[in-house]
């Protein structure tokens, strides 16, 4: 008889538990009112119930549904709970579907037969209906258990066919290790192979991956870790290391010692070794290509090889002016011609990141090899690129350094490189400069004095002097040039040729460009004061200061503040500057022109420009560069130079101020080709302020 303690019953949640619900209960009894009670109490905490009169029933109805536990009288008429137990294990585990048997009678024997025959637990009558939903709860959840555990496997196996994983198994117990076949294929090794350990696995990772992976196993084994995952480089049969990545989950016992650990292992050498964007080798192979090279070099001691660090100018520009997309254009762009420039020597061309690309130049017979290499490349960047449908110009600064015998690591002679290019890249008139030691502690010298420009304008060391520019028709002078001077408690004084590359490279040339102008205007606004003349004042400007959005008020205000006449400014921008995107250019110089300052084009004839650009660039004054002037009588060229840019001038209507005149001849020979405006040491250096007003008034023994 099943009794039932209303006491009980009413103490028990009237929820369903959460692994309960919706689970489906057959219960087999030949006694209606056992069914009927035990069929109440199930569905009072949310159980679904099924009931069968008899054995036959029972399996018709098993045959046709799907039942989640089976709770079975042990003796019925006709087929009894153990017979039955018997036919569902011959289509159901005991896992698949748990049997419980209910019974009154408390013959051991009988019981025995029924746990031999795929009974999982028991129960007595009468019925306890707290112990029945215990037993019931706990072999639900061991099936749930099962079924989860079946499914993801299933998953997980179906997971790692779809995505090419091998698999890896390791009894920890028996010290067997499983490896699928995927598993050894993907170390070119064959399904006959014999590997099942795991010092077999081990003796394939790369000698300086192993004490990591050792570490971050165990860890994991010790519960230490949620999850084993490490990358690892492995031995394979026939193609060198290839990157793979390891993860596995241990299966504990119940006092948490892994018995087991399972996982899979995936190749993602390319993803480690190819640059995503340009799909050219990344830092990481490039590094291992290189060290493989120097290992080399140890054994056969006449090996030659550089490597050129290249940094591409303007990137951050292009990428800060027209975003990101344009950006990825130009470094894929860049990277197709490098590949190209390279083409026809033993090499490799890797993106290190950035806008930073190397190459390694293999088998050299003379460091020129690699000189003849950095001038191809440079060559290569000369036509313009297609970016944000633009034609946008770039040039590249290219370090070298050539391998020498104490030479050990490629970390040492890629940052060797990396130094030299950093020197081309300060040099502008520099495009690729071979390593010398003597450079190492320069750079270090270099980030201190970096670091120091970031307080020298509020801490007053900066200052500004003035080189006049004289007009020779009238021998007077016409105006002045701000020239920029950083005297550091430190380093003493600075050229500004050394100091403006860094503040252009640390931002620092906003403030200091700020400090300048204004500065000048002061200046310029002061000396015209009364005067009938009004000269002007030519104030240098990076392209950091003109493409930052605030430059154009930042001249108005300065103009406005001193009240000067706008045309009495002056703005000089470099070649190189204007030449890197000649169409921003274009519209940046006509807004500044709007303003009605002059602009003028410094170190002419230094840069690339295409001189068919140059009338459409909004200018008012052409600067001959200084090494035009000095070398005039150099060459025969020299002096073509300066007549082809005097006439270029002259159908342009530009104004045109020769730099750097040091004396008579070079003064006679520029009156001689129509040059009216010069500036050099021959009337004066630059001076201080104190001295300007002498020189503005004073009038100038030409000849
Ligand atoms: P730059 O604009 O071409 O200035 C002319 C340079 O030639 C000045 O060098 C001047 O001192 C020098 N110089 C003048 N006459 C002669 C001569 O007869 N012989 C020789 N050998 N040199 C002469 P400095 O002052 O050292 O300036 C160098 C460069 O630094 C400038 O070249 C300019 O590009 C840059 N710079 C100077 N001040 C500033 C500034 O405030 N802002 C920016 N962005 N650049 C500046
Ligand atoms: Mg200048
Ligand atoms: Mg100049």
């Amino acid at each position: 008889m099943i009794s039932q303690t209303p006491t009980s019953s009413a103490s028990l949640p009237a929820t369903p538990h959460e692994s309960d619900r919706a689970a489906r209960i057959l219960v087999v009894d030949d006694e209606i009112i056992n069914r009927m009670v035990l069929g109440q109490m199930l569905t009072q905490r949310g159980f679904e119930v099924f009931e069968a009169e008899n054995g036959q029933a029972a399996l018709q109805m098993l045959l046709s549904e799907p039942f989640d536990l089976v709770l079975m009288d042990l003796s019925m008429p006709g087929l009894n709970g153990i017979q039955i137990s018997r036919l569902l294990r011959q289509a159901h585990t005991q896992m698949e579907l748990p049997i419980i048997i209910v019974t009154s009678s408390d013959d051991r024997q009988q019981l025995l037969d029924a746990f031999r025959n795929g009974a999982n637990d028991y129960i007595t009558k009468p019925v306890d209906p707290d112990v029945v939903i215990a037993r019931i709860r706990s072999q639900l959840r061991l099936k749930k258990a099962q079924d989860d555990l079946r499914e993801s496997e299933e998953r997980y196996a179906l997971a790692a066919q779809g995505s090419n994983d091998g698999l890896w198994d390791w009894n920890i117990y028996l010290g067997t290790v499983f490896f699928s076949s995927r598993w050894k294929c993907m170390l070119g090794l064959n399904e006959a192979h014999a590997i099942d350990t795991v010092s077999d696995w081990f003796t394939l990772i790369h000698p300086e991956d192993q004490v990591r992976v050792q570490k971050d196993l165990t860890c994991h084994l010790r519960g230490e870790s949620q999850h084993f995952e490490t990358e690892l480089r492995m031995a394979h049969q026939t193609n060198g290391y290839r990157w793979m990545l390891c993860r596995g989950l241990a299966v504990r016992d119940e006092k948490g010692k892994a018995v087991r650990i399972a996982g899979s292992l995936t190749d993602i050498t390319e993803g480690k070794v190819a640059d995503a964007l340009t799909s050219l080798p990344n830092r990481l192979l490039f590094v291992d290509r290189v060290q493989r090279c120097i290992d080399q070099a140890q054994r056969n001691g006449d090996l030659k090889f550089a490597i050129l660090y290249m940094d591409v100018d303007g990137f951050k520009l292009i990428n800060d002016t027209y975003g990101h997309t344009a950006g990825d254009e130009f470094l894929i762009e860049m990277a197709k011609r490098l590949e190209t420039a390279v083409r026809n020597c033993d090499s490799v061309v890797a993106r290190l990141g950035g806008d930073e690309f190397a190459v390694l130049v293999e088998n050299l017979t003379t460091e020129e090899d690699a000189v003849r290499v950095a001038q191809r490349i440079i060559d290569s960047m000369s036509a313009p690129f297609q970016v944000a449908e633009r034609e946008l110009f770039s040039r590249a600064s290219i370090g070298i350094s050539v391998n020498t015998p104490e030479c050990e690591s490629a970390e040492q002679l890629i940052r060797e490189a990396d130094v030299a290019m950093y020197f081309a890249k300060a040099h502008v008139h520099l495009t690729y400069k071979m390593f010398e030691r003597e450079m190492i502690e320069a750079t270090t010298v270099r980030m201190e004095m970096s670091n120091a420009l970031r307080k020298a304008v509020t801490d007053g060391e900066m200052s500004v002097c003035y080189q006049p520019i004289v007009d020779i028709c009238t021998g007077t002078t016409a105006g002045f040039e701000a020239l920029c001077r950083w005297t550091s408690p430190r380093f003493g004084a600075v050229s500004p040729v050394e100091f403006i590359p860094l503040a252009e490279g640390n931002g620092q040339i906003i403030e200091i460009g700020r400090h300048v102008i204004d500065t000048a205007c002061e200046t310029i606004a002061a000396l015209n004061t009364d005067r009938r003349q009004p000269l002007a004042m030519s104030v240098n400007i990076s392209t950091r200061q003109i493409i930052s959005p605030e430059f154009i008020s930042t001249v108005k205000d300065c103009i406005e503040q001193r009240q000067l006449p706008p045309s009495c400014l002056k703005l000089e921008v470099t070649e190189t500057t204007v030449m890197q995107d000649p169409e921003t250019a274009v519209e940046l110089l006509k807004a500044l022109q709007d303003t009605g300052v002059a602009i003028g084009l410094d170190d002419f004839g230094t840069g690339y420009s295409s001189l068919a650009c140059l009338h459409r660039l909004p200018l008012n004054v052409l600067k001959i560069d200084r090494s035009f002037v000095r070398d005039m009588f150099l060459s025969r060229e020299n002096k073509a130079i300066i007549e082809t840019i005097m006439k270029l001038a002259e159908s342009l209507r530009l104004d045109v101020v020769a730099e750097g005149v040091e004396n008579i001849e070079q003064l006679k020979h520029l009156e001689s080709l129509g040059c009216r405006y010069v500036q050099g040491f021959y009337f004066s250096a630059p001076a201080a302020r104190e001295e300007l007003e002498e020189l503005a008034d004073r009038e100038w023994q030409l000849f």
